[in-house]
């Protein structure tokens, strides 16, 4: 385990190193450095300024999982994607990083059937990975309460504006607990999203990178 001590240092637990270890990840890209201990500690919001490739699913993800609580019977954690290849992957990531926590993740898209959506939501789901017209579908159905969330990511907050979902997204975050962690990730910060930051993220820290950050493998190769 000596190979994944920079993650242990930054307050990650056994469970999660292990599944870390099966992923083969050996040391945390920049943007998980600076987010994970954020998240595992304080009381911040975060806002992230990263594109895909930066390592940014684990950086929430990592946290998130180690935050909730297994068969609370309740959704816990929405994540909010632009497109339907996003949420299936932002959710295969987090269920490779759950390790052997019982956690149940689902992504939830429209396209998709909504009676099988509808009969795994009522089973329980712990966390959510969808894009804003189905998730709002459900909310107004009542087959999905946010009430009691203690996460929720804007994952890809500027392509949910130029996908044209941002009122949608706003009237999702009217839905959520007041005392959730709001977690916002964008690769560039349009007028628009700063305002839906300043809007509904109380103390929120921000953590940037770049795409080509200065994260190299043991032999000196870029990793992103
Ligand atoms: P993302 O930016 O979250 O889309 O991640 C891009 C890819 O990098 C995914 O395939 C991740 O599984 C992988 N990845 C994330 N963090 C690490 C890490 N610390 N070491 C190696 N690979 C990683």
């Amino acid at each position: 385990m000596k190979k994944l001590e920079q993650f242990r240092m930054l307050g990650l637990s056994e469970n999660t190193l292990h599944a870390l270890e099966k992923k083969g990840f050996e040391e945390p890209t920049p943007i998980q450095q600076k987010t994970i201990p954020l998240l595992l500690k304080g009381e911040v919001d975060i806002i992230g300024q990263a594109q895909t490739g930066t390592g940014k699913t684990a950086a929430f993800g990592l946290p998130i999982l180690e935050g909730i609580q297994e068969k609370s019977k309740t959704v816990q954690a929405l994540i909010l994607v632009p497109t339907r290849e996003l949420a299936i992957q932002v959710s295969e990531e987090l269920n490779s990083l759950k390790g052997e926590k019982n956690l149940q993740i689902m992504p939830i898209y429209g396209g998709q059937s909504m009676e099988e959506q509808l009969r795994r939501l009522r089973k329980g789901i712990d966390v959510v990975v969808g894009t804003p017209g189905r998730i709002l579908d459900h909310l107004r159905r009542k087959s999905l309460r946010l009430g009691n969330i203690s996460y929720l990511v804007l994952d890809e907050a500027d392509e949910m504006l130029n996908m044209g979902f941002i009122d949608d997204v706003e009237e999702i975050i009217k839905n959520t607990s007041a005392q959730k962690r709001m977690l916002l990730f964008s690769a560039t910060m349009p007028e628009k999203i700063v305002h839906i930051a300043e809007k509904y993220m109380k103390n929120y820290e921000m953590v940037g990178v770049k795409k080509r950050a200065a994260y190299h493998k043991p032999d000196g190769s870029d990793l992103f």
